[in-house]
């Protein structure tokens, strides 16, 4: 983990008419760090991923992206949005088009590069994940682990500075969550900073460098990984890790 500050997050508060869904919430993420976001349903996650890629309009407290600024006021959303992945719990990827041009879309439309250039790096990384051969596959022909996994290529396509992961193993059959799993622990390990909601405690054990615990829209704590799952500090977690303790 190095010590610059890709993100830092300032008196952040999000409503839905009267519902508080997020309450003041301050955090910074390093370059090259990995924060997994724990808490009940509910609390508050999804929003705060959905903020941070501006996908929520905030109305109170601020989003520094690393130098350029204050995001909305330094800075431009459409600047910054490429750089900030996003991959979702239900992949959304493009039925109608197949997986090379599903991931050829953003880079080509909203960053004006060249196909050649970008098909190359989305055959790279499909070498990787070992789905090459399905450059040419639809969405509909493709199982949902290996959805996902194309949806995870498609956002480093665009290469980001910082990848959100929502959930994005709770939809899956058993057997395909690994391989998902796998794939972000890999980005992890190659200094990609990420911030990731799950559910699946082990890898969050695994993966994170600081865990960020978070119910009724506020973070309650912020601990290492080891400190939370075996000492955690507030009674909200500790009663949280109990729902879970059969799975860790
Ligand atoms: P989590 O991801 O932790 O389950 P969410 O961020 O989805 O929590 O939700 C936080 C709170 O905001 C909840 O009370 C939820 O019902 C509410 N909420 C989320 N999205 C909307 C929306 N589009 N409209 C109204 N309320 C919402």
């Amino acid at each position: 983990m190095e010590n610059e500050i890709l993100l830092k997050i300032d008196n952040l508060k999000k409503n839905y008419d009267n519902i508080t869904a997020l309450e003041d919430i301050n955090l910074e993420v390093h370059k090259g760090e990995v924060l997994v976001i724990l808490g009940p349903s509910g609390c508050g996650k999804s929003t705060f991923l959905r903020c941070l890629n501006g996908l929520e309009e905030i109305k109170e407290g601020t989003i520094t992206f690393g130098n350029k600024g204050i995001i909305g006021k330094d800075v431009k959303w459409e600047e910054v949005r490429g750089e900030i992945g996003m991959v979702f719990q239900s992949y959304e990827l493009f039925p109608h088009m197949n997986v090379i041009d599903n991931i050829l879309l953003g880079p080509m439309k909203a960053q004006k590069r060249d196909k050649k250039e970008v098909e190359k790096q989305g055959e790279e990384l499909l070498k990787r994940i070992g789905l090459e051969d399905r450059k040419k596959s639809f969405p509909r022909q493709l199982s949902g682990g290996q959805k996902q996994r194309i949806a995870i290529v498609r956002a480093l396509c665009m290469n980001p500075k910082v990848m959100l992961f929502d959930e994005i193993t709770a939809a899956l059959d058993p057997e395909m969550v690994r391989e998902v799993l796998d794939v972000m622990l890999e980005l992890a390990k190659n200094g990609m900073t990420m911030i990731i909601v799950t559910h699946e405690m082990q890898f969050a054990k695994e993966v994170a460098d600081r865990i960020v615990f978070m119910d009724k829209g506020k973070i309650c704590e912020i601990s290492n990984p080891n400190e939370f799952f075996e000492n955690p500090k507030s009674e909200r977690a500790k009663q949280f890790l109990n729902i879970f303790k059969y799975k860790v």
